[in-house]
């Protein structure tokens, strides 16, 4: 252990020597830290032990550069975006399986929400591959370019089996980065939290598996072999992995919209979105000498890549943190 050679967390923590890294927690956050280390030849070790309602395992893995009501470019994507298709690029070929899935994202725009997304179109220009008007039962589908899918429950489970012999439980003397997702956000760790728990259907169906669709509140991602990921709902009182029939119900309304009737439901999933505030991760050290990585919303595959990098840059003492990323900033 080279003491001195995390100089941004001696700082921090105001200690002398960190010791051994450990990760606790197993999702997209803690996976891609174990990747940002690995790639540059750090050691750590790792444990989860799989909680109920964890996301990264059930979530359809979608990056979509333009989103929600407002039509808004997702934070900072020009920058993490590129970060992100690279590193699942390099994860891919370091397990010998497929994980990024880069898909046109038709945003499907109805009559009432058009004078909106149409006045937003400029501003997004960017990301924008065309406007088509003849879209049956919308008034327009707007199609988006750089989106696509991770294969989340692939990339998590891949990880853990090519890491497997870092797994161990952590170290009294070492530095503990808590990866823990929704859990660690309902633990208090960071006070107040704004967790949303959301379902997901996976369906077969003889639809086009060449586009994600977006629109009414939903959206529908195709998964290969014939299958689909369609959601989602959004819930703040009931914080549980557990699926609901009134869930399974919204969802199918969702499907018969963007999909159509014919369908067979082969999977009903549910987890917890862990969010701090929107979608924006927040990195760096706790009063009680912990280090944490959380808050990654609805939005972890796109950010969990960069920020894993940023966060092991100020764990070896190369980087401080940046105010929007610093829990120390959280207000
Ligand atoms: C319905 C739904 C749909 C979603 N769709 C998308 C999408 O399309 N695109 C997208 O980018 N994001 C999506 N998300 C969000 C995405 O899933 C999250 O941003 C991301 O998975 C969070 O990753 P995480 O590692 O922070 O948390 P998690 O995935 O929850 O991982 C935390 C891990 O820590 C472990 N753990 C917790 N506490 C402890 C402890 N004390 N000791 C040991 N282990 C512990 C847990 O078992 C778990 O494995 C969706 C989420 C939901 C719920």
């Amino acid at each position: 252990m080279k003491i001195g050679a995390r100089a941004g967390l001696v700082e921090a923590l105001g200690i002398e020597d960190p010791g051994a890294i450990h990760i606790t927690g197993m999702g997209l956050a803690g996976c891609c830290l174990a990747w940002q280390r690995h790639f540059r030849g750090q050691e750590f070790a790792w444990a989860d032990d799989d909680r109920e309602g964890a996301s990264s395992r059930m979530a359809a893995g979608l990056i979509n550069p333009v989103t929600g009501m407002n039509f808004s470019v997702s934070w900072r994507l020009g920058e993490f975006l590129p970060e992100a298709v690279d590193f699942y690029r390099r994860a891919e070929d370091l397990l010998g399986k497929r994980l990024w899935f880069p898909l046109p994202v038709w945003r499907l725009v109805g009559e009432k929400e058009w004078a909106k997304v149409s006045g937003k179109l400029e501003g997004a220009a960017e990301w924008v591959e065309r406007v088509d008007e003849d879209v049956p039962g919308w008034r327009a589908a707007v199609v988006l370019k750089g989106g696509g899918r991770v294969a989340t429950r692939e990339f998590c489970e891949g990880t853990r089996d090519y890491f497997a012999a870092a797994r161990k439980e952590a170290q009294a003397d070492g530095t503990r980065v808590l990866c823990e997702g929704a859990a660690g956000l309902m633990a208090g760790r960071l006070g107040q939290h704004r967790c949303a728990k959301g379902e997901i259907l996976t369906v077969r169906a003889a639809w086009p598996e060449d586009r994600i669709l977006i629109g009414g509140g939903g959206w529908l991602v195709p998964v290969g072999e014939s299958c689909f990921k369609a959601g989602s709902t959004y819930g703040w009182e009931v914080l549980d992995g557990k699926p609901t029939p009134e869930g399974r119900a919204r969802i199918g309304e969702i499907l018969r919209l963007l999909g159509g009737e014919e369908f067979e439901v082969t999977g009903h999933e549910a987890g917890i979105r862990p969010i701090v505030r929107k979608s924006q991760p927040v990195i760096g050290a706790l009063a009680d000498g912990r280090v944490v990585f959380n808050g990654l919303g609805s939005k972890g595959s796109l950010y969990a890549p960069g920020v894993a990098e940023r966060l092991n840059a100020w764990l070896e003492g190369e980087a401080g943190i940046e105010g929007e990323l610093d829990v120390a900033k959280l207000g």
